[in-house]
């Protein structure tokens, strides 16, 4: 009998934990809360052992052929190129590579095999285990039991919530805000970018017409699902500004391609509860401003998948990678602070000094 794992959320974690179980003879069902792949997003990177994970899956070449080299000019009020930060994603020791976060997305979904379970539209509502077996109720009403039950359900996990209890609890919200308004699906190539900055606000736009706003804020209440509210949040913090404010504003009021979230990090005592495991963003997300969110979730589901196979004692394997891990994630954690003062210097002073440094 082929052990049977199911692994919430088809994304970067969730698609890498499916492809490593399927090719270790699991059966594998995956429920996405979309309709299809949840597309979307500004470039992300891949780096260091995560690197390793996407060679030995065999689509390293594939994501070279489609990985980017960023520059980005900061410029002033005036437009005029004030800085320029070349030469992103291009590391001579091949140790970090830039790609489009749908392309990655996409390419691993394509290496996983055509014998994986995919349940689009779907969530898990209710989740109980014993000793043997997870039991499952999905929205659509079917109930069905799997030896394992991995969450890969992003920052807002699911997962984490039926099964650790509420987000509050792991939540730490680092002060900002971001959105990313996608003009274009695929990036390829050289990707240029121009950025503007207000003290605690920046705004940029990328030369394929993808747009990106940050700003500090104290916490606010808001449903992360609603798109109207999300746009009038930005209305109100960015209207009065110049540049090219004004116009961004229109397009992500037009636009029904927006994402919008906090910066925040996941941090918890436990990752793993009986025959579940929270992996990628669900059990640490690192925030955005340390690049690393991606990097992790290889890594992370790349090391519990294969010590699944290795040993059949999953408790033992469970907690090793609870253990193992931790240390990498908290080391990407402590980065956040440093990449949100480069992206959000709080004065104008501070902006005028990052700037003069490039
Ligand atoms: C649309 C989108 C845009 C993003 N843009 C950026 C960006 O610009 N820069 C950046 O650094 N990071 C971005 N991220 C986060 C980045 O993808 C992660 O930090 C990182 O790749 C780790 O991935 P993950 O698979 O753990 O989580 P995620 O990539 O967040 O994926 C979580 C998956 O779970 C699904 N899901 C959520 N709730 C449920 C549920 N109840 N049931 C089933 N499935 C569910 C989501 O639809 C999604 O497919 C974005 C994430 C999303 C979803």
């Amino acid at each position: 009998m082929r052990k049977t794992a199911l692994v919430s959320g088809a994304s970067i974690a969730g698609l890498t934990m499916a492809y490593w179980l399927n090719r270790y003879g699991f059966k594998v069902t995956v429920v996405e809360i979309s309709a299809g792949l949840k597309l979307g997003g500004s470039p992300i990177d891949i780096r260091g052992e995560a690197l390793d994970a996407v060679k030995r899956m065999g689509i390293l070449e594939k994501i070279q052929e489609v990985s980017l080299i960023t520059t980005i000019e900061f410029v002033n009020a005036q437009n005029e190129c004030v800085g320029t930060l070349s030469g992103l994603g291009k590391d001579d020791s091949g140790q970090d590579i830039e790609i489009h976060r749908n392309q990655l997305i996409q390419i691993i979904r394509e290496a996983a095999s055509t014998d994986i379970e995919y349940l689009f539209s779907n969530t898990i509502e209710t989740v109980d285990q014993d000793g043997e077996k997870v039991m499952v109720t999905f929205k659509d009403g079917q109930t069905r039991n799997f030896d394992f039950l991995f969450g890969a359900d992003g920052v807002h996990s699911n997962v984490r919530k039926l099964v650790f209890g509420a987000e509050e609890n792991f939540n730490y919200f680092c002060g900002a805000y971001f959105a990313v308004l996608n003009a274009d699906e695929h990036i390829e190539g050289q990707n240029a970018g121009i950025m503007y900055n207000m003290p605690n606000k920046m705004a940029g736009i990328s030369s394929k017409g993808n747009t990106i706003l940050l700003f500090r804020s104290p916490k606010l209440d808001y449903d992360y699902r609603n798109t109207t509210q999300h746009k009038q949040i930005h209305t109100a913090h960015f209207s009065g500004e110049g540049w090219e404010i004004p116009d961004i504003l229109k397009t992500m009021t037009d636009s029904d391609r927006l994402y919008f979230d906090e910066i925040c990090q996941i941090k918890m005592s436990s990752w793993i509860k009986g025959r579940i495991a929270l992996i990628g963003d669900a059990a640490h997300c690192a925030g955005f401003p340390t690049g690393m969110g991606s990097s992790l979730a290889i890594q992370g589901a790349t090391i519990l998948a294969d010590a699944m196979v290795e040993n059949d004692d999953y408790p033992t394997v469970f907690q090793k990678y609870n253990d193992t891990f931790r240390p990498v994630a908290e080391q990407a954690q402590s980065f956040v602070y440093a990449g949100l003062s480069f992206l959000l210097p709080e004065t104008q002073e501070a902006i005028d000094n990052r700037n003069r440094a490039y």
